[in-house]
């Protein structure tokens, strides 16, 4: 038994993160996890190996669509998927290896083994029971089950298995048409299968600014998806190497079969909390499963918390991260504090799609008077050089004030651009703030700031 003032429970990006920091503010700390290697789903499952895999898919369809306008010329590269699964363990590895080395030089204790909650200030991993001050439960989430489609991880596959699949699927069908579908989806329809992408609402995306949400399906479709809309999947069955999936379309309520090779479930994850012990402990969780909170991630026991996937919001791991700080300096004794307001979404399909703060639609609801400056990415010359003049930057400012009140871009590094917007929201910026920066040229950021000063005067290049 040892004792701690902070145990972590959960490896991921919220828990590492928050073990780093108390440890680096003086608290004796240790991390439970009962995976082999640290990072959670992210790193192992999730973010980082389909990073690799949507890298690779990308340079082979460079190859094959714009080297020869480049003057390029040669053999087109051959798909080895071995090897692609091989350089996408290599990069889960180094990242995994990489936070086991950021343990010990912060001190922080990894606990191997799945961990229980006994009792408020306790925590169980076998027949042994550690005691802390406090303990933060950052055990993250898994795929949500659907109603008559069984996983096996092989034909039937959520993300875990879309990420190490034996052969390349000829057809693939994709059932849901959020982040992990579209994602996945078009690193296999990159690498040659017919993807067809079957969704429940009639948009692709939901939660999205709508325009983006369009502009995103065309562009897509364009490189080959295909997207059933309004498609409720009742069923899957599986057979010797294919699944015949059944939807009934919600506009006439009719049946319909779909057969693949492969079906990737992409309906949603659910929060993480089997063994922990919570309702033993008397911890309150909502309907969706997740653990309630109050000021400052405080459970309804004292002195344990909850950050992450397993509490309420986006299931994001920089939401997760910065919860896992706060947290830390809480228990430290400061102010910790996370502005929800600000948390940017990335979709890292090609072209990229990014998103911070009120989407058109949320202000219309709302009833708040905006005005919308808008720029494409045609009118970039950085973006044009790269074959990447699809899409635009959109940014919503208060019509009164200015002020930046929401961001959308799709198209070229839009994830690295969207947090230009991050920060001047976080400075309650203006959008003239933004046109009136000096913007490097040629960059793809110049289409930020041109945005910016559509919400004023115009686009210089527009
Ligand atoms: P999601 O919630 O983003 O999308 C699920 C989609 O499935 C929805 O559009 C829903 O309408 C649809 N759906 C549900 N049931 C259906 C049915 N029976 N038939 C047809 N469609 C159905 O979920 P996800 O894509 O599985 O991702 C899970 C979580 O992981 C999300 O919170 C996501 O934000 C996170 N994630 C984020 C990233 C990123 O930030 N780039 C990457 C991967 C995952």
């Amino acid at each position: 038994m040892a004792e701690y003032d902070v145990i972590v429970i959960g490896a991921g990006p919220g828990g590492y993160v928050c073990a780093i920091r108390c440890a680096q503010l003086g608290l004796k700390t240790a991390c439970v996890e009962g995976r082999e290697t640290l990072g959670g789903t992210c790193l192992n499952v999730g973010c980082i190996p389909s990073k690799a895999m949507l890298y690779a898919s990308e340079m082979y369809h460079e190859a094959g669509t714009n080297f020869e306008k480049m003057g390029l010329i040669g053999a087109a590269p051959k798909i080895d998927l071995g090897k692609m699964l091989a350089y996408k363990q290599s990069t889960v590895e180094t990242n995994t290896k990489g936070i086991e080395f950021l343990f010990k030089k912060n001190k922080v204790d990894w606990l191997k083994g799945w961990a229980s909650i006994p009792a408020a200030g306790e925590v169980k991993l076998g027949d042994e029971i550690h005691k802390a001050r406090s303990i933060v439960i950052a055990s993250g989430s898994e795929p949500s089950s659907l109603k008559g489609v069984e996983v096996d991880e092989k034909v039937v596959v959520t993300s875990t298995g879309a990420l190490e699949l034996a052969k390349l699927p000829r057809r693939l069908a994709v059932i849901g048409a959020g982040v992990i579908g579209l994602e996945l989806g078009s690193v296999y329809a990159r690498l040659g299968a017919e993807v067809t992408v079957l969704e429940y609402l009639d948009q692709i995306t939901p939660g999205m600014d709508l325009e983006i949400c369009r502009t995103l399906q065309k562009l897509l479709t364009k490189q080959g998806l295909k997207f059933v809309l309004g498609a409720a999947v009742e069923g899957a069955e599986a057979g010797k190497g294919k699944a015949t999936l059944s939807y009934k379309l919600r506009k006439d309520d009719s049946l319909h079969e779909l057969e693949a090779d492969v079906v990737l479930v992409a309906t949603g994850r659910r929060p993480y909390t089997h063994g922990l012990g919570l309702a033993a402990l008397g911890i309150a969780t909502s309907k969706g499963g997740q653990i309630e909170t109050g000021a400052h991630w405080e459970t309804s026991v004292k002195g344990i918390y909850a950050i992450g996937d397993a509490i309420k919001g986006p299931m994001l791991a920089h939401k997760a991260e910065d919860e896992g700080m706060a947290v830390a300096e809480v228990l430290a004794g400061q102010k910790g504090h996370v502005n929800y307001g600000v948390i940017p979404g990335v979709i890292y399909t090609s072209p990229e799609v990014a998103a911070v703060g009120a989407t058109e639609e949320a202000l219309k609801e709302e009833g708040r008077a905006y005005k919308v400056g808008k720029f494409p990415f045609m009118g970039n010359a950085r973006a044009k050089s790269h074959f990447a003049g699809d899409g635009f930057v959109k940014l919503l400012a208060d019509k009164e004030t200015d002020r930046l009140l929401g961001a959308h871009i799709i198209g070229p590094a839009a994830g690295e651009l969207i947090h230009e917007i991050c920060v001047a929201m976080e400075f309650g910026a203006a959008a003239e703030d933004v046109a009136r920066t000096c913007h490097a040229h040629p960059t793809f950021s110049e289409a930020v700031r041109e945005a910016a000063l559509a919400c004023g005067d115009g686009a210089i290049h527009a």
